[in-house]
């Protein structure tokens, strides 16, 4: 039992969540409230990094599911000790967040994959937008020798502005230079070039070819060195796409293993049967069962070989895991039982002591509670409590 769930909710997993399942949540909900994406969103953005950043770590999610929040606050000096969401998630994605100004951010990107793909290997064309150099300037932004530095701001693009408050109390405030928008520079209207408008670079949709290899697993990355936004003077970034495998409705996959369920009705559990199974490269797959066997409910049998392909080494695959769901019949003909019994393994003889109390099985309803109904009415001694009562009734016992 954990003392809050406050955490668990945001990433919207059950306390007893796995890593790999705290991973998927987070990578989920980073990319869609990533500020890039979603500008309004920064609030929810920091929760779901800080939620992830204390149930992915051992120690910390230990200490909140013992204490919550409050433990944890008390247990780092009070702050709470977090890092800060940008970092979180290049720590998450590899980015290179924090290696100065030379080189451009990296954009990540999800892409959706089924199972078939990820079993067959797969190529996808991705279409996206970004910016690159123009051409026709060469980045300048106008003719060589037009671009001027900013008078307003002397070219740093900030102004600072002198802000009284109150009588006497004046504050320092630094704004993005309105003359250059942030540029530092500026450029004649008659010199701007004609292409870019003198923004230096364009937007361009590019077409990404997306190799997805046998045996890749949910949450892998494909990284396009330098494929991301282009600025002037700027190494730009590389665009990462992570994978997101899509349910699929018969096989679950286990790391390198596939996972089905299968019914069978109690006629083929006890008198045998054959099946196919049409797999992820639609092949046909039969079974049979042994003669003689009875194939139990929630019985897993598996096949080598017909799991997933392992990743760079896609001849060697894993094991298709079938798990037997036996359908009972729900009546049988009252007439055909002695001949059933015949057949089945004898049934147990059961001794019944004197003065046991027959009772009455009924159908087990969640929502009925065990006040009324009683059937038998007996009456119990008035100083019994109800919780008395309930348990009783439920027994059934003999007294
Ligand atoms: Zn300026
Ligand atoms: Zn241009």
């Amino acid at each position: 039992m954990v003392k809050e769930t406050g955490f668990y909710d945001i990433l919207g997993v059950k306390p007893g969540a796995t890593p790999d399942e705290l991973k998927k949540a987070y990578r989920k909900l980073a990319l869609k409230y990533h500020p890039d994406k979603n500008p309004d969103s920064g609030d929810k953005f920091k929760a779901i990094s800080q939620a992830y950043e204390v149930l992915s770590d051992e120690k910390k999610r230990k200490i909140y599911d013992q204490g919550g929040e409050q433990a944890l606050k008390e247990g780092t000096g009070g702050g709470g000790g977090f890092h800060s969401p940008m970092d979180i998630f290049d720590m998450f994605f590899g980015g290179h967040h924090s290696s100065g100004p030379s080189k451009g951010k990296d954009m990540v990107q999800q892409l959706k994959v089924t199972l078939e793909e990820l079993y067959n290997g797969s190529l996808r064309k991705l279409a996206l937008q970004k910016n690159v150099i123009c051409q026709k300037c060469d980045g300048y932004g106008g003719k060589k020798g037009s671009v001027q530095s900013c008078t307003t701001c002397h070219g740093s693009g900030m102004q600072i502005r002198i802000h009284q408050f109150a009588p006497g109390m004046v504050q320092q405030v630094q704004t993005v230079c309105h003359d250059c928008q942030g540029q530092g520079e500026r450029i004649n209207s008659k010199d701007r070039c004609k292409n870019c408008q003198g923004r230096k670079v364009i937007r361009e949709r590019k077409i990404l070819e997306v190799h997805i290899d046998k045996g890749m697993r949910d949450g892998q990355q494909i990284r396009f060195t330098g494929e991301g936004d282009q600025e002037p003077g700027v190494e730009p970034g590389d665009i990462i796409i992570v994978l997101d495998e899509k349910e699929h409705p018969v096989f679950q996959r286990r790391r390198m293993d596939l996972i089905m369920l299968m019914e069978i009705t109690l006629t083929e559990a006890l008198c045998g049967f054959q099946k196919t199974i049409e797999m992820l490269d639609k092949r046909i797959l039969v079974i049979n069962s042994y003669p003689g066997e009875v194939v139990q409910h929630n019985q897993l049998k598996s096949i080598m070989g017909e799991g997933m392909p392992q990743y760079r080494n896609p001849f060697e695959k894993g094991q298709l895991i079938i798990k037997f769901s036996v359908k009972f019949p729900t009546t049988v003909p009252v007439d055909k039982l002695p001949v059933l019994e015949t057949i089945l393994p004898p049934r147990e003889k059961v001794i019944v002591p004197d003065g046991a109390e027959e009772c009455m099985l009924e159908e087990y309803d969640i929502n009925t509670q065990n006040v009324h109904n009683h059937r038998r009415g007996e009456v119990y001694d008035d100083d019994d409590d109800d919780d008395q009562h309930g348990a009783r009734r439920v027994q059934c016992a003999s007294q």
